[in-house]
């Protein structure tokens, strides 16, 4: 085995920054400028006015004053100038030219006196105030002389960047050129997203992640290619590809079972080499170069996450260096872990988590799912917490390397800026296996016939996150639906009594009372349901029915104007009776 270190050395090592190219400005974006950029022309190319107004010599409106009456000067205007225009008729001593921002300033003309100190004229104008020589007038050549370098060799060419170039007169420049990357799943199981699945087959997911990425780090997918388990296949698929690309990235194939083409096949390359390494996810890898123009190769894990691990950790710093790029791309912070977390003794474990950040600094909450296969969980985080291979157990409040992995910005949204993820980890998760199926798989309801009748009473509550327009409508009534909050109540109260009906394994019981409250909050509707019985089994799921109806009876209400309404935190906050006792929720 090896450490995560030394594989990317040994990657950084065999990997060659590109051959620069000529592009159109509109390819250049994020890629290295490879000459010394000069400006072909003065920057402004010519004196111009930055008003609209009127272009004057200063000395003939020296006297116009606004708070000395009779002290305006009425001036003939013997011409006009637009940008773009060319000032063909000069401005004589005592006349005025009308001009636009952008415009030449006239032959003859010092000043440029904007049309808010005028009357507006057109055959003649009022100028109500003087302005000194040199007023509203852009110099040609103030910001950039025609022949300064205007951007050095190294330079990334960004959005700015992209502005002085083109004002600079540069419509192609000498770049190192993104890489064009083939990308090639492995895997007899794979089908293309938006395909039926038949028995046994999962969707390609890392195909559409890799290319994603790529596209995310500034390279190109050219290709994109599902071969199945045949070593025959990846061979030939490899020869061909490596006349086209830059790189080659495969995923599947390179661990310990019985069709692990990608590494069967490649090896007999001898040109690419597969290493254990010290890492989790993402310990089989492959890298290497193949055919005549020596084309990078990695050869990834399959299972998702470890293939984006992989490809954050490896393959983005090669192509980052191809770019002549820096390799190490993302922000890497301290932060404090808000959980304990274990890791594996002698690998550097990749744990992926979602930072956030407050007033103390970067807090990580690693995911729950950390096993390769969980690709939700991989998509919740927004971090990579690095764990050393020495460390094996950290607990809340441990400060660790983490590297952001959406920028300082994140990916939020202005909603989930304001109400967190869209997708909870409590959403979408298989729990343990149901108590209430027996052994052949046939579902039971328990029987409680032998349980004792008591008092019971449980409390659920829940929140409906809302728009300021819908909090705004629902304070004032003005939900076009009518009383959204009393339809609420009275469904939360209606559902209690089809609880039965709707939870399959839940008792029918006998329901003494039910109080379902909602108020209105700053961004939110809060609900809160509290019911009870004297019956053989709990009642916790008809406050929860209770909570969940009235959310989706408000959300119907409120549709119209939300219809991003979204049903958050709904849960048992209190109960007590039967045998587990009295809980409440703080
Ligand atoms: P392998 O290394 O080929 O045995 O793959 C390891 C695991 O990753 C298996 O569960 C595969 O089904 C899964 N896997 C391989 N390739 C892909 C892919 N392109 N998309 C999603 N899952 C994959
Ligand atoms: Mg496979």
């Amino acid at each position: 085995m090896i450490s995560v270190e030394e594989h990317l050395a040994a990657i950084l090592a065999a990997v060659r920054p590109a051959e620069p190219v000529r592009l159109p400005l509109s390819d250049c974006l994020g890629l290295v400028l490879c000459e010394d950029v000069r400006s072909l022309v003065d920057l402004p190319g010519f004196d111009n006015s930055a008003m609209d107004g009127y272009a004057v010599r200063s000395a003939d409106v020296e006297g116009a004053d606004p708070a000395v009456s009779g002290s305006a000067v009425t001036l003939p205007v013997v011409g006009e100038v637009a940008a773009g225009g060319v000032a063909t008729v000069p401005v004589g001593p005592g006349e005025a030219v009308r001009i636009m921002t952008g415009a030449m300033v006239p032959e003859g003309a010092d000043a440029i006196i904007r049309v808010e100190d005028t009357d507006g004229g057109t055959g003649s104008v009022e100028i109500r105030e003087g302005a000194p020589v040199g007023t509203s007038v852009r110099p040609a050549g103030e910001d950039v002389r025609a022949g300064t370098v205007v951007l050095g060799a190294g330079s990334v060419i960004d959005a700015r960047r992209t502005a002085l170039l083109a004002a600079t007169g540069h419509g192609h420049v000498l770049v190192r050129p993104c890489p064009r990357v083939a990308v090639v799943s492995t895997g007899a199981e794979l089908v293309a997203p938006g395909q039926a699945l038949r028995a046994g087959q999962i969707h390609d997911s890392n195909a559409h992640m890799l290319e994603a990425a790529l596209s995310e780090c500034g390279a190109v997918t050219t290709h994109r290619l599902a071969i199945g388990d045949e070593g025959s296949e990846v061979l030939r698929v490899v020869d061909e590809l490596a006349g086209q690309v830059d790189a080659i990235i495969t995923s599947g194939g390179v661990s310990m079972g019985a069709y692990d083409v990608v590494k069967e096949a490649l090896r007999e390359t001898s040109t690419v080499d597969f290493v254990q390494v010290r890492m989790q996810p993402g310990k089989p890898q492959g890298f290497g170069t193949v055919g005549a123009r020596s084309v990078p190769l990695f050869a990834l894990p399959g299972n998702p996450v470890s293939s984006y691990v992989s490809f954050e950790v490896f393959v983005r710093p090669a192509l980052r260096t191809m770019m002549g790029l820096l390799p190490a791309g993302r922000p890497v912070l301290r932060a404090r872990l808000m959980h304990q977390l274990g890791s594996p003794a002698g690998r550097t474990q990749v744990a992926r988590a979602v930072a956030v950040r407050d007033d103390s600094g970067w807090h990580a909450d690693p995911v729950w799912g950390q096993a390769s296969h969980f690709i939700a969980d991989l998509s919740r985080a927004n971090a990579f917490l690095i764990i050393p291979p020495d460390v094996t157990e950290l607990a809340a409040g441990d400060e660790v390397e983490m590297w952001l992995l959406d920028g300082a910005e994140g990916r939020l949204s202005a909603w989930e800026a304001k109400h967190g993820h869209t997708a909870p980890d409590s959403v979408g998760r298989a729990g343990p296996a149901l108590t209430h199926v027996r052994a052949d798989g046939s579902a039971q309801m328990v029987d409680v016939s032998a349980k004792k009748v008591t008092a019971r009473e449980a409390s659920a509550a829940g929140r409906v996150l809302l728009s300021p327009d819908a909090v705004a409508a629902l304070r004032s009534g003005d939900v076009p639906k009518g009383d959204a909050l009393a339809v609420a109540r009275i469904a939360g109260i209606q559902a209690v009594k089809r609880t039965p009906d709707l939870i399959p394994l839940a008792h029918p019981i006998a329901v003494h009372g039910v109080k379902v409250d909602v108020d209105v909050a700053d961004d939110a509707v809060e609900i809160r349901a509290t019911v009870r019985t004297a019956d053989r089994t709990g009642i916790e799921m008809e406050a929860l029915t209770a909570v969940t109806v009235a959310a989706l009876a408000l959300i119907d209400m409120v549709k119209a104007v939300d219809k991003h309404a979204r049903i958050t935190d709904v849960r048992v906050v209190a109960k007590s009776g039967g045998r587990s006792g009295d809980w409440s929720e703080s």
